[in-house]
């Protein structure tokens, strides 16, 4: 660091009438000529008469020991600029002690600055004004040093703001550096001096070119310049180290000069670039694939990255909703729109997707399929996402589930054509034996109604089947009152056999939400399936439980039951193996399930028994 030296800026002459007009007692020591000139604030402190004595009367001042330490450094002072001593002088039968400050001037004269410890306008003692060698170079500045002198015995606000100034400038974090208005150096800080790699303190008081070649800082010294003439701050990247750190320069002109204000900025542009790159790497990733990627922050709303593929799906530029995200929405058809919100918001907590359809500018209408997670980045919360195409993909599934329809359709139609040509025949041929034979009708009465029943019964099925889901009115349900009807109209009493139908229920179930309509006709057709299996003496076990939201409504029998080979065809239009069966009750029941949002299950081994399962929503 460097310091500059009152042997640069003042005088044996000059230093005593600077310290005259503060009023500061001081002396100046010419060792050479062993005389001591004395400026009247010491004259009068001392109570001396003299402005000159002898060196040796001078130190006779002195307390013994006091002489010795002073004998010492003024001898040693030549290899150091300044020392501080403690010294005490008897006046007038009084001991009084004094902070003694010695400095070396350039023409080898030792300047004695006194303050008393009495009233403490010291001169600012630092813990580097020892005299040591191992910090040849005080850290204290000339500014504070000079400025201290003219006010010390007032001991002034500013004075003391001052001494903080410089030795901020001294802890000061980034690199400042000081240049006379001749373009030389006259300070530096050690972060200064770390940064350009140059031991600023052998540069003292040189030219700035003398440090830094004109040639190879070109565009810092017109940097400078330009300071110096408009006296504008002039603020800069550049750099003055031939490893080549990079530095925020800022320079600071004023009429003494001007101040640099360097802070390295390498790491920064280090982390810019790596960061550039990882960038370049992401949206050569995401530019090149089909899907639109996004990264959203939940909190502002606000979109932090929308890859191009956005432009090419939703036929906007992205740049616009980069801008104004909302504006996707109108882009949403209205009937996903709730739903796509919602689906937002979950992706706030957890993956999720959605599909939905857009309506493109040009009026294209597109499927799009959204997936979501949320994402923490630097304590922050984002929402990470890609929204994909997948009209082709619904056009296939629905035309699919078309051609699957339309094949069930035709297979159903020729069935049902089968199942009631068949009652249809026996219904001819019988009316026509009972229009030859009147006699016979009435026999022929009952067996006519049956078939007749038969084909009531199919067609009723098909009716069921046709029904759309939408037409599921949901109304509050008590699954005793339903389960009572139920085996009500089954009475087992009304069959020959024996058959036991018990029920348990759940304690907790209370009513709930359901369409009593389907959910007695789902009972019926399993339980009639339960009896139609059992033998003689059988049982059907009716058990409803409460399982995470869902209500379990198991209907067990210990009939017949079901080969693994049987189980495969259950639900097949037709299957059946009852003699007046339709084979459509299981199908009728898994589409009724289905409407309801439930599931249907079947478990069954050969003469042991079958257990069903249908789990519904439990909506309360
Ligand atoms: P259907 O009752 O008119 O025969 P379903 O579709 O209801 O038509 O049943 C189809 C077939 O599945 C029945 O004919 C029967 O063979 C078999 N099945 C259904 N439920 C059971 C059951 N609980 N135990 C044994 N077999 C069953
Ligand atoms: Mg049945």
């Amino acid at each position: 660091m460097i310091k500059e030296k009152y042997s640069d800026h003042l005088y044996s002459g000059e230093m005593l009438a600077i310290l005259e007009i503060s009023g500061t007692p001081a002396c100046i020591l010419d060792v050479h000529h062993q005389t001591v000139t004395l400026n009247s604030g010491l004259s009068s402190e001392l109570m001396i008469d003299e402005a000159e004595l002898h060196l040796s009367n001078w130190l006779s001042l002195f307390r013994i020991h006091d002489r010795g330490e002073i004998y010492r450094v003024i001898h040693q002072l030549a290899e150091w600029d300044e020392a501080e001593l403690t010294v005490t002088i008897p006046i007038a039968d009084v001991n009084k002690t004094f902070s003694c400050k010695l400095l070396h001037l350039s023409n080898g004269d030792i300047a004695v600055i006194f303050s008393s410890l009495f009233n403490q306008t010291k001169i600012p003692s630092q813990k580097s004004y020892q005299y040591t060698k191992k910090n040849p170079l005080p850290s204290c500045t000339v500014l504070n040093l000079t400025e201290t002198f003219k006010t010390q015995a007032k001991t002034t606000r500013t004075s003391k703001v001052k001494e903080r100034l410089v030795e901020a400038a001294d802890n000061f974090p980034y690199g400042l550096a000081m240049l006379n208005s001749n373009w030389e150096v006259i300070y530096a800080n050690s972060v200064m001096e770390n940064m350009v790699d140059l031991p600023l303190s052998k540069y003292y008081r040189k030219k700035l070119w003398d440090l830094f070649s004109v040639d190879d800082y070109n565009n810092f010294f017109q940097h400078c310049l330009r300071a110096m003439e408009t006296q504008e701050t002039v603020e800069f990247q550049g750099t003055l180290h031939k490893k080549g750190i990079m530095m925020d320069l800022t320079i600071v002109p004023s009429e003494q000069g001007i101040t640099i204000i360097a802070k390295d900025i390498t790491w920064y542009m280090d982390q810019f670039e790596r960061l550039r790159k990882s960038e370049n790497r992401f949206s050569i990733i995401t530019n090149h694939i089909k899907e639109a990627c996004w990264v959203c922050s939940p909190e502002t709303g606000e979109l932090v990255f929308l890859s191009d593929s956005f432009t090419q799906i939703y036929g906007v530029d992205k740049e616009i909703i980069l801008n104004d995200p909302p504006r996707l929405f109108d882009l949403i058809d209205k009937e996903y729109l709730d739903q796509v919100k919602e689906a937002a918001l979950i992706m706030t907590q957890k993956e999720h997707q959605v599909e939905f359809t857009i309506t493109t500018p040009d009026g294209e209408s597109k499927w799009i399929r959204m997936k979501g997670f949320p994402a923490e980045d630097d304590g922050k919360q984002y929402v990470v996402g890609i929204d994909e195409e997948i009209t082709k993909i619904k056009e296939m599934t629905l035309l699919e589930e078309k051609s699957r329809q339309l094949s069930t359709i035709t297979q159903m139609a020729a069935g049902v054509a089968h199942e009631i040509k068949n009652p249809l025949t026996a219904i001819k041929g019988f009316l026509q034996i009972g229009a030859v034979n009147p006699d016979l009708r009435d026999s022929y009465h009952d067996i006519i109604l049956d078939e007749v029943n038969r084909i009531e019964s199919i067609v009723q099925d098909f009716m069921m089947l046709s029904k759309p889901k939408s037409s599921v009115q949901l109304e509050y349900v008590n699954l005793d009152a339903i389960i009572s009807y139920v085996s009500r109209l089954l009475d087992p009493d009304t069959s020959n056999k024996e058959v036991m139908i018990h029920y348990t229920c759940d304690s907790k179930l209370n009513g709930f939400y359901c369409e009593p309509k389907r959910l007695k006709q789902i009972l019926i057709n399993l339980v009639s399936n339960a009896m139609d299996a059992l033998d003689e003496d059988g049982e059907v076990q009716i058990e409803a439980v409460l399982q995470n939201d869902e209500l379990i409504i198991s209907v067990i029998d210990n009939g017949h039951g079901l080969s693994e080979q049987e189980l495969t065809k259950l639900g097949e239009p037709f299957y059946t193996t009852k003699e007046k069966g339709t084979g459509l009750g299981i199908m009728v029941t898994k589409k009724m399930i289905d409407d309801l949002d439930g599931r249907l299950n079947y478990q069954s081994s050969k003469n042991e028994g079958t257990c069903v399962t249908v789990r519904l929503p439990f909506r309360t």
